[in-house]
């Protein structure tokens, strides 16, 4: 039996932040993508997302798929990569949540209580469940559904430190958390230091794989899901920052002529989370 994929988009959310962003958007959170990867009867879910609410809508769609689920798989730390396995582990008893060793690292970050608090619990009061850091490695960084074999490639630093993606080749197909962007503005605020270098890099493993299609972590539903285009596209926007990050002096400068090569992305405000930290 072959595999096929779906993915289900979680829609921005607004953040508990008063402040505009320079362009008058108010400060959302960007659409997060889960991937539901399927054969006959078994099903694996990479990436739950953030809130208790979208957690249950992705929990309601699995459900409605007939699937049995049988993996969590998060691509990163990131909290909105994986807070909602907590209650779907509880929701979907026996399945089993996979990382690699250092997305393990950061989940543990991320679950902090005090970092928890001072930075999710305040963006989301009262939004995101309990999630106790459940993943475990697995030999050889892969794992099977169905038969087929679904293998966990490290990348390094990107969007964040200690990323991966999932390589599905019985369907041509990378599942790359926060790698690969689709239609929404990058998270640069983790990019200083030669961050910028090594996500580019990481492109260039996610290339070698040579997957058709690719899921990004951050997409906008209505674009397709073509590795070429959404390679080139995510390459440039880096290509873009790092030439001018060079040249503007202020966060402001380097936002809005980021802005004017990117006009159709989604979430300016996470474009100017990452200027305002960068020029810090
Ligand atoms: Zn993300």
């Amino acid at each position: 039996m072959s595999l096929d994929y779906e993915v289900l988009i979680s829609e921005p959310i607004p953040q508990n932040i008063t402040a505009l962003v320079p362009n008058g958007d108010r400060r959302m959170f960007s659409p997060i993508t889960s991937t539901l990867i399927h054969g006959a009867e078994d099903a694996v879910l990479v990436d739950p997302p953030l809130t208790s609410e979208q957690t249950e809508a992705v929990g309601d769609w699995i459900e409605r798929s007939g699937k049995r689920l049988t993996h969590i798989f998060a691509t990163h730390g990131h909290g909105d990569h994986w807070f909602g396995a907590g209650p779907l582990s509880k929701r979907f008893p026996g399945v089993r949540v996979v990382a690699s060793a250092g997305t393990i690292a950061q989940m543990r970050v991320h679950a902090d209580p005090d970092f928890r608090a001072g930075f999710w619990d305040k963006l989301f009061p009262g939004q995101i469940p309990d999630s106790p850091v459940l993943a475990e490695t697995v030999p050889d960084n892969r794992f099977q559904l169905e038969g087929h074999d679904l293998v966990i490639v490290e990348v390094g630093h990107t969007d964040t430190d200690d990323t991966s993606v999932l390589h599905v080749p019985d369907l041509a197909l990378v599942v790359a958390g926060d790698v690969i962007y689709n239609g929404v503005h990058q998270y640069l605020a983790e990019s200083a230091d030669g961050g910028l270098e090594a996500w580019l890099a990481a492109i260039d493993q996610v290339e070698q794989l040579g997957a058709r299609h690719i899921t990004a972590g951050h997409k906008d539903s209505a674009l397709d899901d073509d590795a070429g285009r959404t390679i080139a596209e995510t390459r440039r926007y880096l290509h873009d920052a790092r030439e001018l990050l060079a040249v503007h002096d202020t966060a402001e400068g380097f936002f809005h002529a980021m802005l004017e090569r990117h006009p159709s992305r989604l979430n300016a405000g996470a474009l100017w989370n990452g200027a305002s930290t960068l020029y810090r």
